[in-house]
């Protein structure tokens, strides 16, 4: 076909696959690859089933490319989907119904295209409804092209590109990334001299996934999270690279022989392919750890620790030139006056100006006055470092309701408490609690004795139901009695990536690729409810609810 039609002027094309294949795949790259008359940016999304449950963005090494990796049956997924397609190919629908019609024109752009192979007569009549066109068949390809009097949804109108960003712990250098790869210009104010001074400054993060009997929506959004990491930090230079950290695996313990019971339903109804996650009986976890573990538990294969700085200064070299680092200027406060924000250090004076301003400034979000009323409690976390000789040596991240780390440079990371505290000084009280749960999780009762006290204290910032807030802000006082998400009051160009809680190093990237792709009115990356289940917005509608306004937990 002529896939220039298809492009046209068009600042970005996208394509919907109803079947990946990876030569046809190659086939479109190459054709828009070798044509000058392409549109910048082919984004790519196609169902497949050889994979994870849910949506995928797989990093491309090509500029302007984007492929998303689809597992989600067809119905669902077109009904899920937030894209703006010109050009849908679709086959192997024999026996899918009529129903996907729909989802198909709710998506079209005005012009959009359709390549077709065995569509039923039933499917052609019902897509026909919905403002489908068609071709006279040549051989056995069927063509179409929209051509619906119903309004479509106005284009989100393109951004000015610059933005500020607040806090430059892991939040905001995967937003100076993310967006940096779209051609923005940032400037990232902090008010510490460097990055990762703050909760991110831990010496080591563990990363690994969640499992649930329903994979619900903190269990699926933790999958996307968690996956999207591993690819993102490949193409950053990867663990053991420019990332420090080990991606040796992480064990998680069952709790005791019921809970075991639990996950070996799991393992059986969920069947995950044993690189992602694989329970193992006792005798293969003792045989892996060389310690008692006698419920068993679930071995990650690609999970492990990093180094959160580590993983922060790569994002920020990947931004080249466009980030602009603002340091060292203390608190500041923000305000919007002629369609710009500005930050102001302590003294009043201007730090940054820019059309666009993205709060990550983690548990510092409450001092600014309209993230204030977000539902996010400060939660103090305690980590103790422990010296290896004090320790066996493990293989691979241990962890129940505490973990421990294999070590480095000399030292294993135990923790965390979740302390309501204000305290920043390392506590004794929680250090004798990270011994002890250590203790728990090795059975022995004399482990680390004798550990000195020394650690590290941060603050988390958590939400009541403890899922990141990914989004534009709301604005409180403005949103009146709004029903639904999308009628609520937004403050103009402000935004949040907030509330990583005890997972920030998974939920960085992804929240960062999400925002961006808002912003830039691309398809996102991820399932609508998933999108919703992280809008800042959530809580406005759940204050309504609520006679006692939003809650914490
Ligand atoms: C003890 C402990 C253990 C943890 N273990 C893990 C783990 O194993 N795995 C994992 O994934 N996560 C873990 N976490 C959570 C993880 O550390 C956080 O989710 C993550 O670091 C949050 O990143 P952030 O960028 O949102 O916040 P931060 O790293 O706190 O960054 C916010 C930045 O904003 C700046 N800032 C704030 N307000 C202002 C202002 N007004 N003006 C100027 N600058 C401002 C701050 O100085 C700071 O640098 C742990 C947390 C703690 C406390």
């Amino acid at each position: 076909m002529d896939y220039r039609d298809t492009w046209g002027d068009r600042e970005r094309c996208t394509v919907l696959d109803a079947a990946h294949d990876e030569e046809r795949l190659r086939v479109l790259v190459d054709v828009w690859r070798t044509d000058p008359q392409r549109s910048p940016h082919l984004h790519v999304i196609a169902l497949c089933h050889h994979m994870l449950p849910g949506f995928h963005r797989i990093p491309q090494a090509e500029p302007g490319l984007t492929v998303d990796l689809i597992n989600v049956p067809l119905d669902e997924a077109l009904a899920q989907l937030a894209a703006r397609v010109d050009l849908f190919r679709l086959r192997g629908l024999e026996g899918a119904g009529t129903g996907f019609a729909r989802s198909i024109a709710r998506l079209a752009t005005r012009d959009a295209r359709l390549v077709a192979q065995g569509l039923s007569v039933e499917q052609v009549a019902a897509l026909q409804d919905q403002g489908f066109v068609f071709d006279a068949c040549e051989g056995d390809a069927q063509r179409a092209r929209f051509d619906s009097r119903k309004p479509r949804p106005p284009s989100a109108p393109v951004p000015e590109r610059r933005a500020i960003v607040l806090g430059a712990g892991i939040a905001g250098a995967a937003a100076c990334e993310r967006l940096c790869a779209r051609g923005w210009e940032i400037m990232l104010v902090e008010r510490h001299e460097r990055p990762a001074m703050e909760a991110s400054g831990n010496r080591a993060g563990i990363f690994m996934p969640l499992l649930s009997r329903d994979d619900n929506i903190p269990t699926r959004l933790t999958r996307a999270a968690y996956l999207f990491a591993l690819r993102h930090w490949a193409r950053l230079g990867g663990i053991g690279g420019a990332i420090e950290g080990q991606a040796c695996g992480v064990l998680q313990l069952a709790r005791d022989a019921g809970h075991a019971e639990v996950q070996r339903a799991i393992a059986a109804e969920l069947a995950y392919p044993p690189e992602f996650a694989e329970w193992l009986e006792r005798e293969r976890a003792e045989a892996l750890l060389g310690i008692p573990a006698p419920d068993g538990g679930w071995l990650f294969r690609q999970g492990g620790w990093a180094r959160p700085a580590s993983v922060i200064e790569a994002m920020l070299a990947a931004c080249g030139r466009r980030v602009e680092r603002r340091f060292g200027v203390g608190n500041v406060s923000v305000e919007r006056a002629d369609g710009q924000w500005t930050v102001r250090d302590a003294h009043g004076a201007v730090v940054a100006h820019a059309p666009n301003l993205i709060l990550a400034n983690g548990a510092g979000a409450a001092a600014i006055p309209q993230a204030a009323p977000l539902p996010l409690a400060k939660m103090r976390g305690q980590v103790s470092h422990v010296p290896a000789s004090l320790l066996p040596a493990l293989p691979v991240v241990l962890c129940r309701e505490a973990y421990l780390t294999p070590a480095s440079d000399g030292l294993c990371s135990a923790g965390a408490t979740y302390d309501q505290d204000p305290d920043p000084a390392l506590s004794p009280a929680s250090h004798a609690e990270n011994l002890a749960r250590l203790r728990g999780l090795l059975s022995d009762p004399h482990a680390a004795e004798g550990a000195p006290l020394q650690g590290r204290v941060g603050f988390r910032s958590i939400a009541p139901d403890r899922l990141p807030l990914v989004g534009r802000l709301p604005d409180f006082d403005a949103a009146g009695s709004t029903e639904r998400l999308r009628d609520v009051p937004r403050h103009p160009g402000l935004y949040a990536l907030l509330g990583y809680a005890s997972r920030g190093l998974i939920w960085a990237g992804l929240g960062a690729e999400l925002l961006a792709a808002q912003i830039e009115g691309e398809p996102l990356p991820l399932e609508m409810p998933l999108v919703d289940a992280l809008d800042p917005a959530r809580f406005v509608l759940r204050a309504r609810r609520s006679p006692r306004g939003p809650q914490t937990a």
